[in-house]
């Protein structure tokens, strides 16, 4: 399998204790392969192979487009849109469509080499966080002291925690449970602040605090999404 161009200290992701630290991660990852494929991986043949194939998604060729060179991103396009023409285009314009070639479409639209780069990584630094918090008291305590982890995100462990590479089973229920408060706990907090902000705006309530709901919009969009807005 494909080595990552990445090592990320997990000390390092969840020291700042600022909002989910497997969005920092995944932000992380995402800046570093921008850059890697408008950069250093022009020169790698392979690498070209696969992103002519795969193309990007619409939000990585932004990204490209706003930090890479312009020659790297149009060459880059250059021979994806050729790849385009050879594989999906029918030869002749008259006759029937080729059903092929539109099901390819299809699976060439749906696929993005950063996101595919991004999402093995991540299963790959996981691994790392399991076998960290197996290891005992201090990263599970940095773990717990987390603000909270993303609705996405909380999804993306629980399943990974269970599956091939994941928490050793003696373990599970423990994490399971610590992962689970650090979501739960902070949605109902941010439940409760939403609800308080919608009674600012009962006349009843005039003169009282706004308090921790005075930024609930944005920090319950920053948890659904894993961006803030
Ligand atoms: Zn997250
Ligand atoms: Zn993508």
């Amino acid at each position: 399998m494909k080595e990552t161009i990445c090592t990320i200290p997990i000390n390092d992701i969840f020291m700042p204790k600022d909002g989910c630290p497997i969005c920092r991660m995944e932000k992380m990852l995402e800046e570093q392969y921008v850059r890697f494929v408008t950069g250093d991986a022009m020169m790698e043949p392979n690498i070209r192979i696969e992103t002519n194939k795969k193309g990007f998604c619409h939000r990585h060729f932004s990204q490209m487009f706003e930090s890479g060179q312009k020659l790297p991103n149009a060459l880059i396009l250059e021979s994806h849109l050729q790849e385009i023409i050879d594989n999906f285009m029918p030869k002749k314009l008259k006759g029937k469509p080729d059903k092929k070639q539109l099901e390819g479409i299809k699976t060439e639209l749906d696929s993005c080499y950063v996101c595919d780069r991004i999402e093995w990584d991540m299963r790959h630094f996981m691994a790392t966080v399991f076998v960290e918090w197996a290891k005992g008291e201090e990263f599970r305590k940095l773990y717990n002291k987390q603000p909270f982890i993303c609705l996405k995100h909380y999804s993306f462990i629980m399943e990974t925690a269970t599956g091939k590479g994941g928490m050793p089973s003696k373990h599970l229920a423990d994490f399971h449970a610590e992962t689970a408060a650090l979501t739960k706990n902070y949605l109902e907090s941010l439940k409760g602040d939403i609800t308080h902000f919608c009674s600012m705006f009962d006349y009843r309530n005039k003169g009282q605090e706004w308090g921790s709901s005075k930024d609930s919009i944005e920090r319950s969009i920053e948890f659904l999404t894993g961006e803030k807005p």
